[in-house]
């Protein structure tokens, strides 16, 4: 019998010891992943809640796929030059996240190859590891995956999925090319493995032209791709999308049956009602506007007060900026014996983000939701302290 404790290992993250310092005035914390609190459509969001309420089919069951209309709304918002969809391709979740869990449940049992991203995203490895995969890390460069590494995986070991976030990612920035999502498809037909595309992050797209997701460009039927209201709305609604061709969507419309039976009925139509009245877009590129503002206030402090041994991602949108720090250094050590106690500010360091390597010298920075003077004095805080650090 597997024992709970053999499969989810206690994981030392960092995280508990942000917490010890959460309620500490001084602190500045770059480390959550939150939407900024100003920018919620709060009173838009009330209206449709309140309209939504005064229909009783809001408080009864609906059904497992979700409601058709909202799944409609869904798929012309992600339909783009290269495809149309339509809501029956459309399996609406518990945000993104149940997505991950839903597809890992669906194909991976224990010790399978799940191909991630190195560095990835923490929650979604915190979804795969109740499957007990075989991780294996691909090495991220400026334009997204390192191709050549994941050939050599998938030439040499075989792969249930491979997982990839490849607009903005968590929590690099970094963007797949359009040339390397081409490559990437191709090589999930060669080998006949899934992708699964997990972009909460690709509307939030401050320069430049979007580029056609993975689920768009594919024409043979290996990509099951997550999308999420949570960063362009609010995460508090919990609801997502997953876009699958049947024979995934149906097994994994069963697994949402037996794990929550569906999303909240009153949230869908509260959605619903709100992209009926709103252009969603609209507030979209409001946020976008903001977001531009504080990226650039972070780009220009790290420019500004980080030692020259420190590089820095620039991405073109999203959440996140990362860095990278000398190889022998430790971030999360220097969290808690340093960071932490001395400069007051908060990261998310990167040992449990490489599910295999633990490489342990980066740092992920939040951006969005933080005033640009607090954006500003926190990277000089924590970049005085590297520089003395790093001086030794
Ligand atoms: N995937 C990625 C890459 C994320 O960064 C997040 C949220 N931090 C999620 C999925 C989960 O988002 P949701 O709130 O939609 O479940």
């Amino acid at each position: 019998m597997v024992k709970f404790a053999d499969r989810i290992q206690p994981c030392d993250n960092g995280l508990s010891d942000i917490f010890a310092y959460a309620n500490d005035p001084a602190l500045i914390s770059f480390a959550a992943g939150y939407p900024n609190n100003h920018l919620f459509p709060q009173n838009e969001l009330q209206t449709a809640f309140n309209a939504s309420l005064t229909d009783s089919a809001s408080l009864q069951y609906s059904s497992a796929a979700g409601l058709k209309s909202l799944r409609a709304k869904i798929a012309a918002h992600i339909s783009d030059t290269k495809r149309t969809f339509n809501a029956d391709q459309i399996l609406l979740t518990q945000g993104a996240q149940q997505g991950l869990d839903l597809t890992a449940k669906l194909l991976v049992n224990p010790g399978d190859g799940v191909v991630v991203e190195a560095p990835t995203y923490l929650g979604a490895l915190s979804a795969f590891d109740a499957y007990q995969p075989t991780y294996y890390e691909v090495s991220l460069q400026d334009d997204g995956m390192d191709l050549s590494v994941l050939q050599k995986t998938l030439m040499t070991h075989s792969v249930k999925f491979i997982y990839t976030i490849p607009d903005f990612q968590n929590p690099t920035g970094s963007t797949l090319s359009l040339a390397k999502r081409h490559a990437l498809l191709q090589l999930a037909e060669r080998y006949d493995v899934i992708i699964l595309e997990d972009s909460p992050y690709r509307d939030l797209r401050f320069s430049g032209d979007s580029l056609p997701s993975l689920a768009s460009l594919d024409t043979t039927d290996h990509v099951i791709s997550l999308g999420s209201f949570s960063k362009i709305l609010s995460p508090g609604l919990r609801l997502g999308w997953l876009v699958a061709a049947p024979q995934f969507l149906q097994p994994l419309t069963e697994l949402k049956l037996g794990n929550d039976v569906q999303s909240s009925t009153l949230v869908m139509n509260a959605i619903d009602q709100y992209l009926t009245e709103h252009d969603i877009n609209t507030h979209i590129a409001k946020m976008n506007r903001a977001y531009v503002v504080k990226m650039n206030t972070m780009l220009n402090a790290l420019d500004r007060y980080l030692p020259a041994t420190v590089s820095f991602t620039k991405p073109t949108g999203g959440f996140f900026i990362y860095l990278t720090l000398p190889a022998e250094i430790d971030a999360n050590q220097l969290l808690k014996q340093v960071i932490l106690p001395e400069a007051k500010v908060a990261y998310v360091p990167s040992g449990s983000l490489f599910p295999v390597s633990h490489q342990a010298n980066g740092i992920r920075l939040n951006f969005t939701n933080l005033d640009n003077d607090t954006i500003e004095s926190g990277v000089k805080r924590l970049g005085k302290i590297l520089t003395a650090v790093l001086r030794q």
